[in-house]
């Protein structure tokens, strides 16, 4: 896209106009918008598949969202059991996990913008300096499991519906927030669900934790075990000799290991160029015997290896899924164990997740980043997620562009996970900013 000159200064100028308005509509909620964060996070939404825990969390926000006098829907998922969809996840179970909806409705003929953010987290294992359910406050940061990843997106961009709501504000195209279900462990269900009730917008951001920068693409990805079993538990203290796959495996990393390697020479496209490691593989878990004091000493027969593949936005997943298999089999076929002991392959979901990418000069982009820059007042990068999210559903099977954006913090994942109270206000005005810029404002 070419800029017309004198283009630039006016687009500038609009959006510095809309994050001054941003900036006013915000300051009112702000004390509101960190109560709702602390209150989402005290409220524990751990899932594990195949079920789920989300429904106290979607109820807590559901109260919120009324005391702001913002109506707002909790409607099932388990219609997705039924679906057919071929995203799915079959294994799963969705009976008593609520996704949740809220609108501030336009006064028309604008663009609509729809926030989306999933309410489940993963668990909270090792050893946490605070208790991570009890949304501590210290030295600005807020601590607990999933304040970054993403209650702090979730509390940010409900705020911006509860400034709009408090100054009884209404743009011309609606402003849509919701919350999800089902996105960690490769999920995406929630997503799925919220897309096949019918709920839909001109665009969407997905505030995930990405420290105040927009990234406009995201990658895919595929998790599996590979489970390998030798001998009979039964030969031991007899006359044959055990026979374990302990050793072998050695072998399978080395195969692992030059997939890492080709990996990293793939081309990678322009988003992903300045990327050191731009389609990681990696080990999550192995396996073969357990250290335990109480475990005897004695060699395994089944020895396990958890993988992940990150694919990029252009790249065929399944097919790169079935060129990675065929090089297993090959080496299998090609290993004097596994020639004879053939592992087992194991995909932990059924369809991977896919990458997505919005074009740097689309327009939701070109907002999206002027938003930013007002709003925070330094330019803001526009580059890409390191891991996957469900961006992918939303674009690329139901046709809705969308960003990423959300707040600062770390340990997600990990132990004391914390969210920077500040960064989720500035969320909260980046995302008003661009609503105003790209729902439009009656004059
Ligand atoms: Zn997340």
């Amino acid at each position: 896209m070419t800029e017309e000159p004198g283009q630039m200064p006016d687009r500038k100028k609009r959006a510095t106009g809309a994050a001054e308005m941003a900036r006013g509509l915000i300051a009112p909620v702000e004390e509101e918008i960190i109560d709702l964060l602390q209150v989402l996070v005290r409220t524990d939404s751990v899932s594990v598949p195949p079920d789920g825990h989300e429904a106290d969390a979607q109820q807590a926000l559901h109260q919120a969202l009324r005391s702001h006098d913002i109506e707002s829907e909790l409607y099932d998922t388990d219609f997705l059991e039924k679906s057919g969809h071929p995203l799915v996840r079959t294994q799963r179970h969705y009976a008593g996990r609520p996704n949740l909806i809220a609108r501030i409705p336009g006064t028309g003929g604008g663009k609509s913008l729809l926030f989306s953010g999933h309410i489940d987290t993963v668990t909270a294992p090792g050893k946490w300096s605070v208790d991570p359910f009890s949304g501590e406050i210290r030295e600005g940061r807020l601590y607990g499991r999933g304040a970054w990843d993403m209650k702090g997106g979730i509390a940010a961009h409900f705020g911006v519906l509860m400034a709009l709501q408090k100054a009884g504000m209404r743009l011309a195209g609606d402003v849509l927030g919701e919350s999800v279900v089902d996105e960690e462990w490769a999920g995406g269900g929630g997503t799925l669900a919220a897309r096949l009730r019918g709920i839909t917008a001109d665009a969407s951001v997905i505030t995930e934790c990405t420290n105040l920068e927009v990234l406009r693409a995201s990658r895919g990805g595929y998790f599996f075990d590979i489970i390998a079993r030798a001998g009979d538990p039964s030969a031991y203290f007899t006359k044959d000799e055990v026979v374990s796959p302990a050793i072998p495996m050695g072998r399978i990393l080395a195969w692992v290991d030059q997939w890492q390697k080709r990996r990293r020479g793939i081309e990678t496209g322009q988003v992903y160029k300045d990327f050191s490691d731009p389609a990681p593989v990696q080990v999550l878990a192995l396996e073969a015997n357990r250290f335990d004091p109480g475990t005897p000493w004695s060699t395994p027969t089944e020895a396990k290896l958890r993988l992940y593949f990150q694919y990029l936005p252009h790249e065929d997943v399944p097919g790169e899924i079935r060129m990675l298999r065929q090089s297993f089999d090959e080496f299998c076929a090609n290993d004097p164990f596994f020639k004879r002991f053939t592992p087992e392959w194991r995909a932990l979901v059924e369809e991977p997740l896919l990458g997505h990418e919005l074009p740097a000069d689309h327009p939701f982009t070109e907002c999206l980043a002027a938003a930013a820059d007002a709003a925070l007042g330094e330019k803001t990068p526009v580059t890409a997620s390191e891991w996957p999210c469900d961006a992918f559903i939303n674009q690329r099977e139901f046709g809705i562009p969308t960003l990423l954006l959300g707040p600062r913090g770390a340990g997600a994942h990990n132990v004391d996970e914390y969210v920077e109270v500040d960064s989720v206000i500035a969320t909260s005005c980046v995302l008003l900013t661009a609503a105003i810029l790209w729902c439009g404002v009656d004059s």
